[in-house]
């Protein structure tokens, strides 16, 4: 069957890395290589076992050498992806359960891979969490490159993929040696068959600003090489052979979408401040390292929210002191950011690491999580604590609490950083004994005893993606309730209001870092509530300083006063919409009925 039939196909998927691409496909695929299933004599058992240790060290040769080759700066970045593939590859338990397969079942050693590599998958396809299932997808490259090893004596690498002129990568998967290989620069966007959010080609996607969409379905088959292509990174779809009309249409986006981003690049560093003197910080959220250059250039005064998270999750094994003090000291040296927000580890709930042994729980967003298991599990909290303060003598550091729902809590909390501080001194290690310590403010009781909790911490910062999520019952990542997601609930900002009144009644600091926000509708209103900081996603940091330096804050009061008469979120929404529609006419559509 000809491709040409297919004609302005649109498939959907998710869109990772913002911004439109538009050009010439180029395929990347490898079809996959039968494997050949033998039945072997118990004599025959060692020359397989043999033939999979040297295949395992030519696949580690390989990614090495890949490693050696990467072009420049940028990409030695992302070369920690291609050392967590050696450390699954020299990893004993997964090395024995081949041989161990090999020698029980007197097979070859590529159909032994095969049992032990399905036997793997299935056990990740069962999790729901969408970063251990990217880790199945991590054992998946390894497989694929041990089976090319052994059965066609190397694996086809694709060094040298030569792009000829600006292309379009279309392929099944790409694994992150693909991604680092690829000269980035002849790229102007991805997409995929499979892949998630937190897929290391999206990651890295972003970190290089190129358009992406993943998960597209079955797209590397539907297409052949020189097809024209459309990504839309930002509504998640590709278009396949566009008509001219939709050709057009996109590229009149593209174009208004770049002119939008060198607009709001060039506001990017002015002051964030209303029009009648009211300042308020804009910071960035962000999870790996690699996104200090894009959290520099979009416009962030500091770090409001670095999540550890990922720092457990590119690791097999719990990362030591030394994995952490690394990371925090190269944020604390950042010399263009006023403060660097560590939020200490954030796990149980939508977030899971392989590493920490986990109870099973039969509502985890409401069970160990986060302080809790870090205050039962002191020894992995001090880990992280001591790395912090370690780092906090080289920049502004600050220390953030998540899910704590009441006093003692804190308190525990603060104890052990004490212990850690008094251990750090008896070595005589340098730290900085004044480290801002802040609390999240995500849990209900946390907004009502907000008076008490204020004077036992520095700062506070609200976290509304779950206090949201706890306050109207909504777990937040189920798609049938998602519609009684409502951040502008009267529930929720009286919550909001009460905190920041009780939190500067005695002159606490409080920061706002939910997805909030990053919206741009919702500015006036955390204007209007006197927070200190907002700190959201680095590509919204400009438009919401342009709207913030649009604004005064004597009419954001006003506004909020009319907003707290309201009885739902919906009325609210209407009304901001209309407001906000009439002050920035180019940023918000009028969608509301007069
Ligand atoms: C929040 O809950 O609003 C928050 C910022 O933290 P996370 O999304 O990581 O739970
Ligand atoms: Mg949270």
């Amino acid at each position: 069957m000809s491709n040409d039939i297919f004609t302005n196909k649109i498939l959907k998927g998710i869109g990772v890395s913002s911004g439109i691409a538009y050009g010439k496909v180029r395929l990347l695929e490898r079809g996959k290589i039968p494997i050949n299933k033998r039945s072997i004599k118990k004599e025959q058992c060692d020359k397989e076992i043999l033939k999979l240790k040297n295949a395992i060290k030519h696949a580690v040769d390989e990614l090495n050498a890949i490693k050696q080759t990467l072009p420049d700066d940028e990409m030695r970045k992302h070369s920690f992806i291609i050392d967590a593939h050696i450390l699954i590859l020299q990893d004993d338990f997964f090395i024995n359960s081949v041989i161990n397969t090999i020698k029980a079942d007197n097979i070859n050693a590529e159909w032994a891979l095969d049992i032990v590599v399905s036997r793997f998958l299935s056990s990740f396809e069962n999790v729901d969490d969408p970063y251990l299932k990217e880790r199945g997808q991590d054992i998946k490259y390894i497989y694929d490159r041990l089976v090319r090893i052994l059965v066609k004596g190397k694996s086809s690498d694709i060094n040298n993929f030569n792009l000829s002129g600006k292309v379009i990568i279309v392929a099944h998967d790409l694994s992150p040696a693909d991604t680092i290989q690829l000269n980035l620069n002849n790229i102007y966007g991805f997409t995929t068959d499979v892949g998630g959010r937190t897929s290391h080609t999206s990651i890295v996607a972003r970190a290089l600003e190129i358009p992406a969409v993943v998960g597209a379905g079955n797209i590397s088959s539907l297409v052949k090489n020189n097809d024209t292509i459309i990504v839309d990174g930002d509504e998640g779809i590709a278009i396949i052979n566009p008509t001219k009309d939709i050709k057009k249409e996109y590229i009149a986006k593209q174009s208004h979408l770049k002119a939008q981003r060198r607009e709001f690049l060039k506001l990017a560093r002015l002051k964030s401040e209303t029009r009648d003197g009211f300042k308020m910080r804009v910071g960035a959220n962000i999870e790996l390292l690699a996104e200090m250059d894009i959290m520099e250039r979009y416009g962030a005064q500091g770090v409001g929210l670095y999540r550890t998270e990922y720092i457990y999750l590119s690791k097999k094994q719990l990362p030591t002191e030394e994995d952490h003090y690394h990371i925090y000291k190269n944020l604390a040296e950042n010399k263009a950011m006023e403060y660097i927000t560590i939020r200490t580890l954030d796990i149980g709930g939508d977030k899971f690491v392989s590493s920490v042994k986990m109870p099973v729980e039969i509502n985890p967003a409401m069970g160990l999580r986060a302080i809790r298991l870090c205050i039962k599990e002191v020894g992995l909290f001090k880990t992280q604590l001591k790395s912090i303060l370690r780092a906090s003598a080289f920049g502004p550091l600050k220390i953030l609490i998540p899910m704590i729902s009441g006093i003692d809590e804190v308190r525990r909390a603060k104890e052990i950083i004490k212990e850690c501080m008094e251990e750090l001194s008896l070595k005589r290690i340098p730290f900085n004994r004044q480290i801002k310590f802040g609390i999240m403010i995500e849990v209900p009781s946390t907004c009502m005893i907000s008076d008490k909790l204020s004077s036992e911490v520095d700062f506070f910062s609200i976290g509304t993606n779950d206090l949201i999520q706890y306050t109207l019952a909504i777990d937040r990542g189920n798609e049938y309730v998602s519609y009684l997601y409502e951040p502008m609930h009267p529930a929720i900002l009286k919550m909001i209001k009460q905190t920041v009144e009780n939190a500067h009644a005695s002159n606490t600091e409080v920061a706002l870092c939910g997805e909030i926000a990053g919206e741009a509708l919702y500015t006036p209103i955390l204007v209007a509530l006197g927070l200190d900081e907002i700190s959201m996603n680095a590509y919204a940091i400009p438009r919401v300083k342009k709207i913030i330096r649009g604004l005064d804050h004597s009419y954001c009061k006003e506004l909020l006063q009319e907003i707290m008469k309201n009885d739902s979120g919906k009325e609210n929404n209407l009304l901001l919409r209309k407001e906000m529609a009439k002050m920035f006419p180019n940023d918000f559509i009028k969608c509301y009925e007069e």
